[in-house]
């Protein structure tokens, strides 16, 4: 049925066409005003993108900043709501603003559309997201969206060079697709928030560690300080306000050189300029503050220059250490060490007076002995009386050299003098001396060695025997009954020597402090002699010979002593032949002229009383005189000069004397009351051959003087009284020496130089046992390439 009823009709092909044109009118002007409202849509969406990054730019708090863009979004699509989510570093997405959900809400990783986004790095949408059987929901989530009525969703993530920091989901209310408009403008707002949030973010770090430094360069307990190009500063911190004496305000913007000495503005000015031509000058140096107060302080500097981005330098910023208490410290440490040095050189120098003032009286006492012995014809009370004054003069020189030796080991000028010389002959002369005492005091003597003892070592011989000789007294002097036992054993390389006593032992609280110069132990039952110094020194001497000198005791029950030493061997032939001190009878050879130089009458008396019975020739002088010059010396064969003289001394006579010389060398013995080492190196460097500490023996004299001159000396032999000298005095005693010939030969040999030959005939004479003495002699001078000597050595016994 029509509706129209009668009045309708058909309708006409002009109406049709009315029609048809009023429908295409109709829907150009429905595609004009679609067309018109999305360019106005586009312009105001353009319009609010501008005003939003002009907005943005100002806030700099990334929840802020998340509220304004999702504004800005929901202003040009009131009908969708919007969210942005940030990524925290566990995976959850955390709201920073949002149309619908309260900040801070977290959609748990793997869920939603989000995940997809994430996973997949772009742009996704759905047309119904619960209804979307690809995508996952947890239980609070599905609720909320649900509730919420956000069905079709378009999630764009928000991109940064650094990869994805969070999402924007934008989401409707139907089951519907998003336009391409929609779409591009979720994407520029995804963009423009990636841009900003990371901005922010980067911001709020560098603000954080720019807090984190101004916090680190206020509370540093070190002064640092910041200042232009120029020098004026631009930033202290506290620590820098104390070290002044100053506040932030007086400094800053002054000139640094206003709480710097001049000196150290130099320096410092000098400094820079160094570092600005790219030396490497000290990455720290020291510098002056002046405190408000006007007292210096001395501070360690280390500082560095600040550039721009063009890396242009715009100044410098430094860090200061308050050094003054450390300097002062170093100073007095260095006045304390200057002090102890100076005390120690003025000790040093003490002692060397000292003992030569002492050895001087001493050597006129122990020699006068050894002169009225030599002399005989003593009844037996002035020869015990003799006796106790020889004793008395040797336990006083005991104590001397102990001091001496102690101020040596202090001042580190002790010399350690290898020789080599055979050790079984060492402790045989150790064991005779010890047993006379160890029985005198009824006490047994037991000693124990192997038999494959070497028979020539390389150490220092009279240190050895100090320290043996040392350790063997004491147990005797702290021995009442009982047994002393020395013994020496080998093994593996190493000898040790031992010395043990069943005496009266050392307390364990007492055995740290005897090695101590100057401690002694209270021995409660009888006064023990001693200055207290035997150990210590022998401590130290074994310290120097390579070893370390222990001990072990029990009180009441005894001690023992013991040290290791290496023993290097030596050649056999190289064995010093110190013949052991026995008492001289006279002397073989011709008669010997020789001059003694002293400037005291005294000394010069004890020295022709000793020489003239055993048939020197002698003369005397207090000093350099006439004897000094060519002829002059050719008058003797031999000088003892003493050292220390007015005028010139002994070392410059020496000198003078070897610049005189041609081919005749007078033998000269230096002879001193200063024991110290260097003083034998000064003389011997200066020319003599040899040198002798006062007081002397008459016997270390004599070979002194004898071996250079070609003369034998004539042992008395073991337990012989005295001997009248008239035999040596005469020296009438032929010497045993090759023929002639021979004599020629070798010194033809000698004059050549060729001393391969000479040690040769060495070797051919050594057959003959009474030619003994000259051979060693001739072997020694060889050995030790000392040609002079050995030719005039050759022309003395020519001579004969
Ligand atoms: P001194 O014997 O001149 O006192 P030392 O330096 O030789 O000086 O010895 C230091 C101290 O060590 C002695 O005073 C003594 O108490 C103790 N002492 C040393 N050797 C022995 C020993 N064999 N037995 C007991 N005590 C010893």
């Amino acid at each position: 049925m029509n509706r129209l009823g009668a009045a309708a009709r058909p309708f006409q092909t002009n109406d049709l066409a009315v029609l048809q044109r009023f429908a295409r009118q109709a829907a150009l002007a429905l595609r004009n005003a679609t067309l018109f409202g999305q360019a106005e849509q586009r312009r105001r969406a353009a319009q609010e993108l501008a005003r939003l990054a002009r907005t943005l730019s100002d806030r700099l708090d990334p929840v802020a900043l998340g509220a304004e863009i999702v504004q800005s979004f929901h202003s040009l699509f009131p009908e969708l709501s919007c969210t942005i989510r940030l990524l925290r570093p566990d995976g959850a997405l955390v709201v920073a603003a949002s149309t619908d959900f309260e900040p801070g809400h977290v959609q748990v990783p793997g869920t939603g559309l989000t995940a997809r986004v994430l996973a997949e790095g772009h742009a996704v949408w759905s047309l119904d997201r619960l209804g979307d059987p690809a995508l996952v929901y947890d239980e609070e989530l599905r609720r909320r969206v649900e509730d919420m009525g956000l069905r079709a969703g378009l999630v764009v993530p928000l991109r940064t060079e650094r990869g994805i920091l969070g999402v924007l989901q934008v989401s409707a209310h139907d089951a519907r697709e998003f336009s391409a408009h929609e779409a591009e403008l979720a994407q520029a707002y995804a963009d423009q928030s990636a841009l900003t949030l990371e901005g922010a973010r980067l911001f709020e770090a560098l603000q954080k560690s720019e807090a984190r430094y101004r916090e680190l360069f206020e509370n540093s307990n070190d002064p640092m300080a910041s200042a232009t190009l120029d020098g004026f500063f631009t930033s202290v911190n506290r620590a820098m306000e104390r070290l002044l004496g100053r506040s932030r305000q007086e400094l800053v913007g002054r000139h640094y050189s206003t709480v710097v000495t001049a000196a150290s503005v130099a320096y410092a000015e000098e400094h820079s300029r160094r570092a600005l031509a790219g030396e490497r000058p000290p990455l720290i140096w020291e510098a002056e503050f002046v405190h408000e107060s006007g007292k210096t302080i001395a501070v360690e500097c280390s500082t560095r220059f600040l550039r721009d981005q063009t890396r242009r330098h715009i100044g410098w910023e430094g860090v200061f250490r308050d050094v003054t208490a450390r300097k002062e410290m170093e100073a007095a440490l260095r006045q304390a060490k200057e002090a102890a040095e100076s005390a120690s050189r003025a000790k040093s120098s003490f002692l060397a007076n000292m003992s030569h003032e002492l050895r001087t009286p001493l050597n006129g006492i122990l020699g006068y002995v050894q002169v009225l012995r030599r002399d005989g014809g003593l009844g037996a009370k002035q020869d015990a009386g003799l006796t106790v004054i020889e004793q008395s003069g040797e336990h006083l020189l005991g104590l001397i050299d102990e001091i001496l030796d102690l101020a040596k080991i202090e001042t580190g000028t002790i010399a350690i003098q290898p020789t080599t010389f055979d050790l079984r002959q060492l402790l045989e002369g150790i064991v005779e001396t010890i047993r006379a005492r160890a029985q005198g005091k009824g006490l047994r003597f037991v000693t124990e060695w192997p038999t494959d003892l070497p028979r020539a070592v390389r150490v220092d011989e009279r240190r050895l025997r100090q320290v043996l000789m040392n350790l063997l007294d004491n147990a005797i002097k702290y021995t009442h009954q009982g047994t002393i036992a020395f013994t020496v054993e080998r093994s593996g390389g190493r000898t040790r020597f031992v010395v043990e006593d069943t005496g009266i032992g050392i307390r364990p609280e007492d055995l740290a402090d005897i090695f101590e110069a100057f401690r002694r132990v209270p021995e409660p039952r009888a006064f023990v002699e001693g200055a207290g110094l035997g150990l210590a020194i022998s401590r130290a001497l074994v310290a120097l010979l390579g070893g370390t000198l222990e001990v072990a005791s029990t009180p009441g029950e005894g001690s023992r002593f013991w040290f290791e030493l290496d023993l290097p061997e030596g050649s056999p032939l190289g064995l010093d032949f110190a013949q052991p001190m026995r008492r001289i009878a006279g002397i073989r050879g011709g008669r010997r002229r020789v001059l003694i130089v002293d400037d005291k009458e005294d000394n010069r008396r004890l020295l022709c009383d000793l020489l003239e019975p055993l048939g020197f020739q002698v003369s005397e002088a207090p000093g350099a005189g006439d004897w000094l010059a060519e002829e002059g010396l050719a008058r003797f064969d031999a000088i003892l000069l003493d050292l220390r003289m007015p005028g010139l001394d002994g070392l410059e006579i020496t000198r003078r004397i070897r610049a005189l010389e041609r081919e005749r060398r007078v033998v000269i013995i230096a002879v001193s009351a200063s024991a110290f080492e260097h003083h034998r190196e000064q003389c011997l460097e200066a020319g003599t051959d040899d040198f002798i500490a006062k007081p002397f023996r008459l016997e270390r004299l004599l070979d002194m003087l004898c071996r250079p001159l070609g003369l034998d000396l004539i042992y008395a032999e073991k337990g012989t009284a005295t001997p009248p000298s008239d035999d040596a005095a005469s020296g009438v005693e032929e010497r045993l020496i090759p023929a002639p010939a021979e004599l020629a030969h070798l010194l033809d040999l000698a004059r050549r130089g060729d001393v391969k030959q000479v040690l040769e005939g060495a070797a051919r004479l050594e057959g003959d046992p009474r030619l003994g003495p000259f051979t060693r002699e001739l072997r020694r001078l060889a050995e030790q390439f000392q040609i002079r000597q050995l030719c005039q050595f050759l022309e003395r016994a020519g001579e004969r």
